[in-house]
């Protein structure tokens, strides 16, 4: 029946690209399946839209579909589509030549790469490999002969296209194609090896089929054996179609769940269909705490359907732990753990970004650089730090679920993420000395501070008892301040960085020098402060010459109220909290040394300075150097910290009590 037969050459670039594909350019083969059903899913898209733009067309798209059909002994595997089909000319155009821009070059590099690590079989790096689909072509990682029947809907005869990748193809015109498009694959020898697999084997098909394209809108269907026994359990069954009797029967099953739920309108879904996909994805069993479907249109076009969990991984904090979104490209899977779509901080969300125009073969190298993915990224993260500003405003008890669960983690973007940090601080919630069975947000705190007071006030520890019992709280306390207190790990690293909220600056009370005082009370508290300077000079440079391997300065303190002495840091020193934490990562950190500050009013520090004026300086006496090392220790023990010899600590303090009794 055929007509014209003829004989054609790739064009050159094709013939390039072809070349990589026989030469195991790309090592996982597995996706030849997931370009053919990619484009088969686009012609059966293409069939339905032009059936509703030209009423001319007089096809059928009642029962569009995508059929694999596999012959074990010829070793074939064939997808089909009834969708739109080619024309013969469509089929030159589009099989045998690339049109795309640039390919040449990228395929030079690609050669270039192949060709410098000497190897045939080595794989072309994949930022090379993600600037173009393989598309057809992928094929011919597998199959050393491919046959493509096609006729265009509409039209009256067929194509049929065969190569066997090697420069040229053979085109014939034919009477009896059916409409749509099949493409058979002569498959090469299984050889794990070289990953490649017997892609005959149901297993593997329905495998591929799962990961890469369960959620294509269109039924892949594929005739399956089932033995008597298995048969029997009909529910999965389309249609059947009977074997010979008492043996294995054929079930012609769909393989995929069809749900791309991103795609639907989000008021045709119910909640509990958007349940059951976060489990899908998550494997998380209870509900998402909060579910976010959005639709980005105009030139680059996106669905993505976001959910937040409402308890967290135990992985979380883990080091190689995964960030939740997978990409898709129109409902193909690309991956898992999609980096470039969501930062670090924001790991937990879990979720789908169904990119429309993007290569089936986008590496992720490609991914980090293209500002269209950027911008989506961009808007994902607005949207999700508003979703939760808004579960703040309006719903404050999920609000306390998710920060409980995720906020240690969102706080990790004040230190990431500059361009978003008054958003995630708008969200922050923290401890302070106000209530200790709630939490506030820093606006809150804002608005109540006491007039006269300028800055945040905050001090960072390991536990919320060591910070609220600390010395450096009294004169905080004394004058009714409230103070942040901030205990989880990360927050001795952000407070660094932040440097103010809505325009008010945020302070440890724990660093530098404290001064309450208004401007009223200077004026009468000034003399006195001038008169003790005065009366501790002596004291403090004996202090700070008996300590100087502690600490590096001893001066009067405006922030004790009862305790006799505090240490203190300049505003940049660490905290002892994160120099332990650097320790414990193994990292060796400087131990810098602290500031004592001493309570004039204090009757250990008041007699200590007169047991020192009493003095003879000369005889510089053991039993004042030992009552400034108890103070030292103290003010260490006070707020928590470690000494470095406690076996002398005590020893000393017993004696001093035995001569009491
Ligand atoms: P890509 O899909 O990235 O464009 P391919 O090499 O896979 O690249 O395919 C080239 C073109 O061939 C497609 O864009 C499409 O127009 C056409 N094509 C491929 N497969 C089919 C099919 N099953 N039905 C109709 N057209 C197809």
């Amino acid at each position: 029946m055929s007509t014209r037969i003829e004989t054609l050459e790739f064009q050159a670039e094709a013939r390039q690209l072809l070349q990589l594909m026989v030469h195991s350019i790309y090592s996982d083969k597995d996706i030849f399946l997931r370009e053919l059903i990619s484009n088969a899913s686009d012609a059966l898209d293409k069939l339905r839209l032009e059936s509703l733009v030209d009423k001319e067309l007089q096809v059928d798209t009642s029962d569009l579909h995508i059929d694999l059909e596999v012959d074990r002994e010829a070793r074939t595997l064939t997808v089909r589509d009834n969708g739109i089909g080619m024309s013969r000319d469509d089929v030159v155009q589009l099989i045998g030549t690339i049109a795309k821009s640039g390919t040449a070059e990228i395929l030079r590099k690609a050669k270039e790469a192949r060709d410098a690590t000497g190897s045939k079989d080595a794989a072309a790096s994949p930022e090379l490999i993600g600037q173009f689909g393989v598309g057809f072509y992928s094929t011919f990682m597998v199959a050393d002969r491919v046959t493509l029947l096609t006729r265009r809907a509409g039209a009256s005869g067929g194509t049929r296209w065969e190569s066997s990748g090697e420069g040229t193809y053979v085109i014939e015109e034919i009477d009896d194609a059916p409409q749509g498009t099949a493409v058979t694959l002569h498959l090469k020898p299984e050889d794990t090896e070289d990953h490649l697999f017997d892609y005959t084997a149901e297993w593997k098909i329905r495998e591929i089929v799962k990961r890469y394209s369960d959620f294509i809108a269109w039924p892949i269907r594929m005739a399956t054996e089932r033995t008597a026994q298995t048969a029997t359990d009909a529910d999965e069954a389309d249609e059947a179609a009977t074997g010979g009797a008492g043996a294995a029967t054929t079930k012609v099953q769909t393989l995929n769940s069809m749900k791309a739920l991103w795609a639907r309108p989000r008021d045709e879904i119910d909640q509990a269909e958007y349940h059951e996909l976060y489990r899908h994805l998550s494997h998380d069993w209870t509900d998402p705490l909060e579910i976010i479907h959005m639709k980005g249109e105009g030139l680059f076009e996106y669905e993505a359907l976001l959910f937040i969990p409402s308890h967290a991984p135990l992985d979380l904090f883990a080091q190689d732990g995964k960030r939740g979104i997978q990409l898709y490209v129109k409902r193909v899977f690309i991956m898992d753990d999609c980096q470039a779509l969501i930062p670090n901080y924001l790991r937990f969300v879990k979720g789908v970004v169904d990119a429309h125009d993007l290569s089936l073969n986008i590496s992720r190298e490609i991914l980090q650089q293209d500002r269209q993915i950027q911008q989506v990224r961009r808007r994902l993260v607005k949207k999700v730090l508003s979703t939760i500003r808004h579960l703040q405003t309006d719903d404050a008890e999920r609000y306390r679920t998710f920060w409980k669960e995720f906020g240690p983690v969102v706080k990790e973007g004040l230190l990431d993420d500059v361009g978003n940090q008054e958003a995630i601080l708008d969200i922050v919630s923290v401890s302070s000395t106000r209530d200790p069975e709630q939490t506030t947000t820093l606006r809150e705190y804002v608005d109540r501070m006491k007039d006269g007071q300028d800055d945040i006030y905050y001090m960072t520890g390991e536990s919320r008892l060591m910070v609220e019992k600390s010395p450096h709280m009294e004169a905080f306390q004394a004058r009714g301040y409230e103070v942040l207190i901030l205990t989880d790990p990360v927050d001795e690293v952000w407070v660094e960085r932040v440097a103010q909220f809505d325009g008010r600056p945020l302070r440890s009370i724990a660093k530098g020098q404290v001064d309450l005082d208004t401007a009223d009370e200077k004026d009468s508290t000034e003399p006195e402060r001038e008169q003790q300077k005065k009366d501790f000079a002596g004291l403090l440079s004996w202090l700070a010459q008996t300590l100087r391997e502690e600490v590096k300065e001893v001066r009067l303190s405006s922030r004790l109220t009862t305790s006799p002495a505090c240490l203190v840091g300049d505003t940049h020193d660490i905290t002892p909290t994160l120099e332990k934490m650097y320790r414990a990562m193994g990292q060796n950190v400087p131990h810098p040394k602290r500031i004592l500050e001493l309570n004039p009013t204090h009757p250990l520090v008041s007699g200590l300075r007169k047991a020192h004026e009493q003095q003879d300086t000369d005889t510089a006496s053991d039993v004042l150097g030992e009552t400034a090392e108890l103070l030292y220790g103290m003010a260490l023990l006070a707020e928590g910290g470690e000494l470095a010899d406690p076996s002398r600590f005590t020893r000393i303090l017993a004696d001093r009590l035995a001569n009491t009794l």
